[in-house]
């Protein structure tokens, strides 16, 4: 059994099956160079963590987890015998499988990691859906893939370690099924008040299970089954779970889509790609003190609101002018649920180049967000505290502080926190230029 984006012993229909139909189970990880490399310590130690999490629970049923390193078609075929995944839908993961299964004597192939997988929710005309309503609509209706019987079998499990599991960090959440299961619980508590909550980036809302999803650790059918369709909240949690397979069809369909603009006629956006701008972007030192919580909190903590991540995302191609591919690749870095799909996906929509039907002329405008979803300025004051001593009011824009009020708050524009690198109107009007310039 080769586990990859599905470090998980429960609910994972390729383990149980690869238990059922043999005698003796090896439980492999491979690590591949190029999926560390673009990962940051934070998401690498977590994904460690869930490795050794894993190998804790196989070496509760006497086996252990084999790490290897290296080319996976090699190492696959000089171990023989059948060779059991989930599938991942990625164009790297779709093109390395496809390497794998030449290589390999037999292959069984599940899913496992969505709810509806690429292919399971089609147009009538057997299309790809582009648009997210018409999609959910057409999940909702789409019967369930049925979950795995558990095995009945007395499968041994192999109990080499191979090259075993490298030290890292500590993780930053807890790691495996068990940290997954923790944070379902705590969840559950809070979803009926999902919706009224969800868009505010001070309260911790929202599920936090992102990176349970990326890994693996928990399948979304389990969270689907513990949360249930009872209430609008939870059928709106629910909701955002489609979002997900949304975009994972979306890569697998339009592979062009992770390096080129889902609609070509984008394309041509002249971008300036100002270095200071991304630097300062980056660094949480905008001036904006709504962006620079959510860049420092993604950076301090490998995670970042929703909201904010629109915001974050949205500043930097429409306000800035920067490419998104710029953004998507630090966000991936940084990200600890980094996803291709999910990255790729939701950074075209806010560039207005992906499956956003709203026109690309809705230029997120950083301090009404601001004042809308922060409004007394927790989230600002939690990441930012140079700006932690203004009051509600003035806390979103210090820039239009009166004097008296950023003195007493120990502020100094430009030198204890920067002035705004790019004022609003101006950033509105060069973008809508640059898009209209780009499509003609
Ligand atoms: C620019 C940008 C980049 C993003 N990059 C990623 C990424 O690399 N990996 C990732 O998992 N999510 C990404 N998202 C989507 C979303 O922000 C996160 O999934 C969410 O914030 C995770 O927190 P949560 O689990 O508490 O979310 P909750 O609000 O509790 O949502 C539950 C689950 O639904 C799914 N979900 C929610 N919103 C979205 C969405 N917009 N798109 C797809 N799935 C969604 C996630 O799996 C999430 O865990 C990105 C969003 C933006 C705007």
């Amino acid at each position: 059994m080769w586990f990859r984006r599905d470090l998980r012993l429960e609910d994972n229909p390729a383990w149980t099956a690869a238990l059922s139909e043999n005698r003796e189970v090896t439980a492999l990880f491979i690590l591949d160079q190029s999926l560390l490399e673009a990962a940051g310590d934070l998401r690498l130690n977590l994904l460690l963590a869930n490795l050794r999490a894993l190998d804790d629970d196989l070496q509760h049923l006497g086996g252990r987890l084999r790490v290897e390193e290296g080319d996976p078609a090699t190492i696959l075929a000089a171990m023989g015998g059948p060779v059991y995944w989930n599938a991942d839908y990625s164009p790297y993961a779709v093109g390395r499988d496809a390497s794998v299964r030449k290589h390999v004597g037999r292959s069984e192939v599940f899913h496992g990691n969505l709810i509806h997988y690429p292919g399971h929710v089609l147009k009538d005309d057997g299309d790809p859906y582009r648009v997210f309503t018409p999609y959910y609509r057409r999940w909702l209706e789409t019967d369930w893939p049925s979950p795995p019987t558990p095995a009945g079998s007395e499968a041994r499990i192999a109990d080499d370690p191979g090259k075993a599991i490298p030290a890292g960090g500590a993780p930053i959440i807890e790691a495996g099924q068990e940290g997954g299961k923790e944070r379902l619980a705590v969840f559950t508590d809070l979803v009926d008040e999902y919706p009224a909550n969800r868009n505010n980036p001070g309260l911790d809302a929202t599920s936090h299970l992102s990176a349970d999803l990326k890994f693996g650790t928990l399948s979304p059918r389990t969270v689907w089954d513990h949360i249930g369709t009872d209430t609008e909240g939870r059928r709106q949690y629910l909701r955002q779970l489609c979002w997900r397979d949304f975009y994972a069809q979306i890569l697998y369909y339009f592979p062009h889509s992770a390096r080129a603009s889902l609609k070509p006629e984008y394309d041509g956006i002249e971008w300036v790609n100002d270095p200071d701008d991304i630097e300062a972007w980056k660094t949480g030192m905008t001036g904006y003190p709504l962006v620079d919580a959510a860049m420092r909190q993604l950076v301090t903590t490998g995670w970042m609101h929703n909201r904010t991540r629109m915001v974050t995302a949205s500043f930097l191609v429409k306000h800035l002018l920067v490419d998104w591919r710029i953004g998507e690749r630090f966000f991936m870095q940084h990200l600890i649920d980094g996803d291709p799909a999910q990255n790729i996906g939701n950074w075209q929509w806010v560039a207005g180049t992906g499956t956003d039907a709203a026109p690309y002329f809705r230029v997120f405008n950083p301090i009404t967000q601001s004042r809308k979803f922060d409004p007394d300025g927790t989230y600002i004051r939690r990441f930012v505290p140079e700006v932690a001593g203004l009051d509600d009011r003035d806390i979103h824009a210090p820039w239009d502080a009166p004097p008296l009020a950023l003195a007493g708050a120990g502020i100094e524009l430009g030198d204890t926190y920067p002035a705004p690198i790019v004022d609003h109107p101006f950033a509105r009007e060069r973008v809508l230029a640059a898009y209209q310039q780009a499509l003609g």
